[in-house]
Parts: structure tokens; sequence; C-alpha cells
């Protein structure tokens, strides 16, 4: 619910002045297998006093503290595996030149940018590209290295466990399962469940809710279910418990930056925070939460915790994650008109006026600029985040919204240059208006689902927040994706100033429909259908709307040299199929009419055709692109006098491998089997 990802290649950008250039720092670092490592810059970091630095500064080693958690989280054995092959990188002594080794980095590199030996986005487990023997090779022509045995294991035996973790298909084959005819417990590689069924997993949760508690914890969102003695046991991550020695770290970053945060309410949360590690209490993370969110005038924020569940497949256990980040000032003008208007948008959507709020509360909204990236939040980073995500703490206090602007510039240079609009847009006309508009309407976008698009609508009294089950994640993000496309096309957002003339709405229409109906297929593989939720929402916007504007040719593809393309022909039919769409997706919450949600998503954001899906393929293959990013973090360095410090200066390192490494080390606080 909370996270927006960057849809792919946004083609070109407009600084924070509005106009289209390109400056040229180097946003590009490297590309690898199907992935991209950039750098972002933190713009305004030198108007920061001594104190706001030093805070930051402290924030941001509490962020990268809980990096192995993550690692953990994801998979049982992804340390063992990270750190064998790191100790191979540094201690190998063959041939450094062939192929092989090449593809050896490579593997490595994919599995630092997965947090894991998962694929970050299809969740398969990533296959390496050499072969046992040669494996063999590298782990036995690497002398000094410092292999994890378990006790009592002989080198022979770990090495034959490690292989059969790396090469074989059956072991740990995906992340999360979400087929609903499986056990998705058992099933799944994610490290949340041991030796139990979803079944007892269930149950044991189903016994723990009281249905009469209106601010319900959510259970079992901090701990890993497994059995011992044949008895289900929660292990709570805490300091003392499960993850405690990095979690120790966190705090100890998290009690410095107590001291010199920006307000005494900001001092509250954070010791509530540590108060919350310390205990492993989820009612103490609630009450946390809502100072976090009552905190709305915060320059400097952060998040950090246990928070999102998209790595579970029953979608109950969090991973950890941490962003940290301070406030744009001129760009958040444009959220605040979008806050300061969320009742006019709420009263004007074409919902049923049944699954409206009455009154939209708490809808703060700015624009950040990031300064680190930590957990699950890198190096692949979300561009809008929408917390907190407990329901009731939504209701009653609502949600602070915020989005990424130096993360999607960063993203908008790269691809500024990337040969990608010019081959998959439908016209001349389109490629100009992408750039003219493309990132400005993007970022507008971002900001309408994040502020008011999940903000908006309500629950029929009765109806169950999990009603929708499985279904709800890519039902969710449509609901606030059509809410933005409804608004953005709506001639208000120019009198009011988010958008300098219609033709701008234009441009996201295009770039929104030819990604969710075409180009988005470049991340999937041939064979396979859509699964994750982002995306299946895309696709069910656009093949419900190209399908609904048949007859009337409302979308329409056509072939040019042998090449698909897809233009939209009248935007404002457009506008009201997607109006019409949002009302039955708000009915579909409201009243959670599972079987109403399932059947939307099966016929329409499932399934892919082949035959357009190879061509985009190969046309894709041509450009050299490759379809996901992430970050490299600047380093923050404390300039010390003495014991104090008195500056501190920034850097943007350019080697993705480096950081790895030095993180590896710096912040290894985990054994490897936990
Ligand atoms: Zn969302």
């Amino acid at each position: 619910m909370a996270l927006a990802y960057a849809l792919m290649n946004h083609s070109c950008t407009t600084n924070n002045n509005g106009s289209t250039e390109q400056d040229d720092f180097q946003y590009m670092v490297e590309q690898f297998a199907d992935l991209k490592v950039m750098r972002y810059r933190i713009p305004g970091w030198d108007s920061l006093n001594l104190r706001q630095k030093t805070y930051i500064y402290h924030l941001s080693e509490a962020a990268l503290a809980g990096r192995d958690i993550t690692f953990d989280q994801n998979y049982k054995y992804n340390l063992m595996v990270r750190r064998s092959l790191e100790e191979i990188l540094k201690n190998y002594q063959g041939s450094r030149q062939d192929r092989d080794w090449d593809k050896f980095v490579v593997y490595l590199k994919r599995i630092w940018f997965a947090n894991g030996i998962h694929h970050h986005y299809s969740t398969d487990k990533i296959l390496p590209e050499f072969n046992r023997s040669y494996f063999a090779e590298l782990i036995n022509n690497a002398p000094g290295s410092v292999f994890p045995l378990r006790n009592g294991e002989s080198p022979e035996e770990f090495s034959e466990r490690l292989t059969k973790v790396i090469f074989d298909p059956g072991v740990a084959s995906k992340k999360i399962v979400t087929d609903p005819g499986k056990d998705m417990v058992v099933e799944s590689a994610t490290n949340f469940y041991e030796d139990v069924s979803q079944e007892e997993v269930l149950a044991y949760y189903e016994n723990m809710k009281n249905p009469e508690d209106h601010s319900p914890v959510s259970y079992g969102l901090n701990s890993k279910v497994m059995k011992t003695d044949g008895r289900i046991v929660e292990k709570v991550y805490k300091i003392g418990g499960l993850y405690g020695p990095a979690i120790e770290k966190i705090v100890y970053w998290l009690d410095k930056a107590r001291d010199v945060a920006d307000n005494d309410q900001q001092k509250a949360a954070l010791d509530k925070l540590i108060e919350y590690y310390q205990s492993g209490d989820l009612k103490a993370w609630d009450e946390y939460n809502v100072m976090w969110l009552n905190d709305n005038n915060a320059f400097i924020d952060y998040v950090n915790g246990f928070i999102e569940v998209y790595g579970d497949p029953l979608g109950m256990k969090a991973t950890w994650e941490s962003v940290v980040n301070f406030k744009n000032m001129e760009a958040t003008k444009r959220t605040e008109i979008i806050s300061e208007n969320a009742q006019w948008f709420e009263d004007n959507s074409p919902v049923d006026p049944r699954f409206k709020k009455d009154e939209v509360k708490g809808v703060t909204a700015k624009v950040i600029t990031v300064a680190h990236l930590g957990g699950d939040c890198y190096p692949t980073t979300p561009i809008g985040i929408n917390l907190p995500n407990a329901d009731w703490i939504r209701k009653e206090h609502g949600s602070k919204s915020v989005t990424m602007d130096n993360i999607t510039y960063a993203y908008d240079q790269v691809s500024m240059e990337s040969g990608f609009l010019e081959e998959f847009a439908a016209s001349r006309e389109e490629i100009e208006r992408q750039k003219k508009y493309g990132s400005l309407a993007g970022n507008l976008h971002t900001d309408l689902h994040e502020c008011i698009g999940h903000a908006s609508g309500q629950l029929l009294p009765g109806t169950s927040p999990e009603a929708l089950k499985s279904y709800s994640s890519p039902l969710e993000e449509a609901r606030a994706d059509l809410f933005a496309l409804y608004y953005i096309m709506d001639p208000n957002l120019v009198t009011l100033g988010l958008l300098p003339n219609p033709d701008a709405a234009k441009a996201e229409y295009d770039n929104y429909i030819r990604n969710g109906i075409m180009t988005q297929l470049t991340r999937i593989e041939l064979g396979k259908e859509i699964e994750q939720a982002h995306m299946r929402n895309r696709q069910l916007i656009s093949k419900w709307c190209y399908e609904k504007g048949g007859k009337d040719h409302v979308i329409e593809f056509f072939k040019k040299d042998g090449k698909t393309y897809v233009r939209i022909n009248d935007y404002q039919k457009l506008r009201a199929h997607i109006g019409t769409l949002l009302a039955e997706v708000q009915r579909i919450k409201s009243e959670g009419d599972y079987n109403a949600g399932k059947t939307l998503v099966e016929t329409y954001a499932v399934k892919v055709d082949p035959e357009l899906h190879k061509e985009v393929k190969e046309r894709y293959a041509k450009l050299n692109l490759a379809p996901y990013g992430g970050f490299i973090n600047p380093v923050l360095k404390p300039v010390y006098e003495g014991k104090k410090i008195v500056d501190i200066h920034i850097e943007f390192p350019d080697d993705y491998t480096e950081q790895m490494l030095h993180y590896s080390k710096a912040y290894a606080f985990l054994p490897t089997y936990n």
C-alpha cells in the first residue's frame, strides 16, 4: 500500500526551475544483467547547519546498521551465500581475466542488488551463469578465505551445502509464492516462517485477534514464526531477541540522533522507537507511528523499522527498511496545494457518495530530498512513501506522504538519452510532449497517488479491511492510480497552478497507457505472467480502458514498419472510462467484494499477449537498457576536532562493488545463521 515505484524509463526531465536540460553530474554508474546502478545528488546539503547535518549523519548510520537483517529476512541462507562469495572475490588467486570470472562477479553484484539470492522484483531465484565445477575451483583457490562453516561441519560438507543452495533450482526456487492453490508459507523461501504450514500460521494469529478491538496492533509484524518441540513460537525482532545485535546498533545511532533532533516532538518519537526496538511491543510501535505522524512539520525526517509486508506471501510480516531525508521546500509547494484541496478532490470524484469520506483527514504531503537509503530501500528505492500502514491509524490520524524528488530526477537524467521513447512512442508529437512535460506530469501523478489517492474513500461499516485477500495490493494500487489519472486531466489542475496547460496531462496519459499495456512487458520473462502488484495494477487499468473504449477506438494499437504502437485518440473519453473504473474499484474495496476484485485482476492484470510480449522484448533488447534501477549512497564523512564533529562532508563514490564490500564489512553485526 505504501510504496510507489518508478515507472521505468521516464524519458526526459525538467529541473526544479521547470526547464528541460541535462546537468553534468554523472548519474549512471554501471549496468549488468537487467540492472543499472546510478547515483543521486543531495541538493541543498550545503545550506544545512551543523546540527542538521549531524542529525542526518546519525540517522544514516542507523539506516545502514540494519542491512544484514534484510538479507536474512529474505532467505535464511542469504548471508551465508553473500559472505562466501565476498571471500572468494577478495581472495581468489586464479585468473580474473576470463568470462567465467566475469559471470561470477555479475552473480555477486546481482545478489547485492537484490539483498539476497532472489530477484528483487520477480522473486525468482537467480541462477549463476557459471557451472558447479568452476565454482569448486573458486572455492579451492581462495586461500585465506574465512567461510561461514556451521559447528562441526567440514569444509567439504560446507561447500557441498553452499553449492546446493546456489545451483539447485529446486532449492528455495522462489522467494514469494502467491498461488492461492499452494501452501504459500511452505513454498516461499522467505525467512518469516520455518517448519510451519500456512494453516498453522493463520490459526495462530486468528487466536490472537480480538474483533472488538478498534485499534488492533499489526499482529506478527515483527517476528519469525517457527516450531520448537512441536509448539509454535514467535521469535520477535528486538534487542535480546532475533536480530538483536543489529538492532542494538540501530538503537545506538537513533539515540545519538535523538540528541540533535529538530524538536522535542521528534525526540519523544525517537525515544518511543527505541523503546519499541527494546521491547518488540507492537503497541509501542503503533504509539510511535502516531507520534511520528503528528510531527508534520519536521524538516528532517526518516523511516526506520519493520514496515512493508510485500515480502510475506501472507502480507503480515515486515521487512526492515530505512530512508533518511529532508524537505524540499520549493517543490513541497506543489503538494501543499493538493493537500489544501483534499476535500474538493474527495467531493468531486466519480465515486458513489456512500464510499466517500465526509472529511478527509491528515493528508500531509511533502517533497523530500533523500540523503540515505537502507535495508529494503537500498539499492532499489521507492519514489514515494505513504505511511504508516496500520488501517486504524490511517483512519483516525491520517498518513504522511512523501515523494522523493532527487531520486526521480536521477532516473530522468539517466533515461534521457536511452532512446526508449523514440523506440516506443507513437508519434513525434508524443515524444515532444513527453520531453516537455513528462517529468512534471509524472511527479504530479505520484503526488496525487500518494497524497489523496490512497487517503481517499472509506469502507462500508462491517467490511473487513482484509476482505480482498491476495488481490488487495493490486486493487489498492489501482485505486490510487485511477484517482491520480482521473484528476490529472481535470481542468481545475491548471487553474490551481499544478499544471502549465492541458497538454501536460496528455503526456501522463500517453506514458501510463503505453507502459501499462505494452512497455512494462520488458520486465517480464517470456512465457511468464504478471505477478507484481504495481505492474498488475497498471495493466489492469490500461487493458480495461482499452477494452471499454474499443468500438470508439479511444485507445488504438497500430503497426508501422512492422512495429506495434499504441496511441490515445480521445483523451476526454479515456478520462471518463478511468472515472468509471475508479468508481468500481472503490465499490469493490468499500464493500469487500472479493469475487468482483478477483475477476478484475484475473481478467485484465495477469495474462500477457505472447506475440506482443515477444516483439516488445526484442525491440527493447536492441536498446541494450536495464529495466531496473538502484542507487549508490553518497558518503557522509564527519570532520572531527578532537571528539567533536565540526562539519560533515559529502562525497559521491562511483564504485558499486567498493560500497557493497565496505557495507558488508562495516555493518556486519549479525551472525551468518540467525
Ligand atoms: Zn501506492
